[in-house]
């Protein structure tokens, strides 16, 4: 066990370490960022920062050293100098967690060998292998790197086998998807501890608009709710697969077929935002005990239903606006710069 007092090494400068650091603070940790870029809005909230980049392995391993425990916020990081990290300090979750869930093709065939059903799917790198996996799954369907991709970017959506000419295929590695028709998206978020216990927070049904999530609600619609039970099963395989330690989330398509897996994310979500004001213990708060090996709290809902909005781009000029309703809890990144399709912030209402 890491007792209060002990400091957590966070992977990452953004928003989701920002909110991992406070929740840590309330728990009596301190937290030291590592991120490259100097303006870290989660390094603003903590006790240290390093500001190194990704391949430094001299300055991960000296920040590890620092550190009781190592985790990490953002999934896009090169593995191979993160080893650095795991030979100085426990890193939660593994690097195994996020070799897989940064690359699309080896998260889909890992979720493929524990049962779970993905959109059809095809690795593709040349302009032949595009047009031999719409040939094999049709179009429409979508076009995604395998990796480094976020918020809808690196995706192209396919709406004819002729639209496939249109793309520039730059030799990075792709998969071509079909296009699901889903009556609704929803995530699984759990966490486990060092033990194996894992809990469920309620799921969400997630909306997103360009690729970027939008709105979370909770309790999920009556067409999501019924699927929660077997997608909450494969998340729950795969957490004990990669013996995970910390928040996992899952993201699923609700269709007539039953939920089909879209991708996985080894850290706390956006679509867990919620649980801050509207679960008992958050996502947030719940990571930083799994990954100290505390007792986890519990994951029940503190309202009857909760809502989260996430504030995007020119939307989190809105603050006033949003402040004079008083049931309206405000968070907001401290982003210097609002840019369109940005995540600025989000605003969470309890149904009490
Ligand atoms: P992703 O970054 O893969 O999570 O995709 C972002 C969003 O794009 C998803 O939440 C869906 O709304 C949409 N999307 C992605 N892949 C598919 C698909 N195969 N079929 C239908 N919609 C998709």
């Amino acid at each position: 066990m890491i007792p209060p007092g002990e400091t957590i090494g966070i992977l990452g400068g953004g928003q989701l370490g920002r909110m991992i650091a406070l929740a840590a603070a309330n728990l009596g940790y301190r937290c030291h960022v590592y991120a490259p870029e100097q303006d870290s809005i989660a390094a603003e909230v903590c006790a240290g920062f390093t500001c190194a980049g990704w391949d430094n392995e001299a300055a991960l391993a000296a920040f590890a050293r620092n550190c009781a425990v190592v985790t990490y916020e953002f999934e896009n990081v090169p593995v191979g100098p993160l080893r650095a990290v795991a030979d100085n300090a426990p890193l939660h979750p593994s690097l195994r967690a996020l070799e897989i869930a940064q690359d699309r093709t080896k998260e889909k065939a890992f979720v493929e060998e524990l049962g779970g059903r993905p959109a059809p799917w095809q690795a593709v790198v040349t302009a032949d292998d595009l047009e031999a996996a719409i040939a094999r799954i049709g179009a429409p369907g979508i076009l995604k790197t395998a990796r480094d991709g976020y918020d809808g970017k690196g995706q192209w959506r396919i709406r004819t086998a002729g639209d496939a000419a249109q793309v520039d295929l730059s030799g990075k590695a792709m998969v071509y998807e079909g296009f699901v028709e889903f009556s609704g998206e929803f995530s699984v978020v759990l966490v486990r501890s060092a033990e194996g216990e894992v809990r469920f927070w309620d799921s969400p049904s997630n909306r997103h608009e360009d690729g970027i999530l939008v709105q979370s609600t909770v309790p999920a619609s009556h067409r999501v709710a019924g699927q929660v039970r077997d997608a909450r099963a494969l998340a729950r395989r795969v957490a004990d697969a990669l013996e995970y330690v910390g928040v996992l989330c899952l993201e699923f398509f609700a269709t007539d077929e039953g939920p089909v897996f879209n991708e996985m994310a080894p850290r706390v979500h956006n679509s867990g935002h919620w649980t801050i004001e509207g679960a008992l213990t958050s996502q947030f708060e719940n990571h930083v005990r799994a990954i100290c090996g505390l007792p986890l709290g519990d994951c029940g809902l503190a309202a009857r239903g909760v809502v989260m909005d996430n504030l995007i781009g020119d939307a989190a000029r809105d603050w006033a606006q949003i402040l004079s309703d008083p049931a309206n809890h405000l968070h907001l990144y401290g982003k210097a710069a609002v840019r369109p399709g940005r995540k600025m912030g989000h605003v969470t209402r309890l149904v009490l």
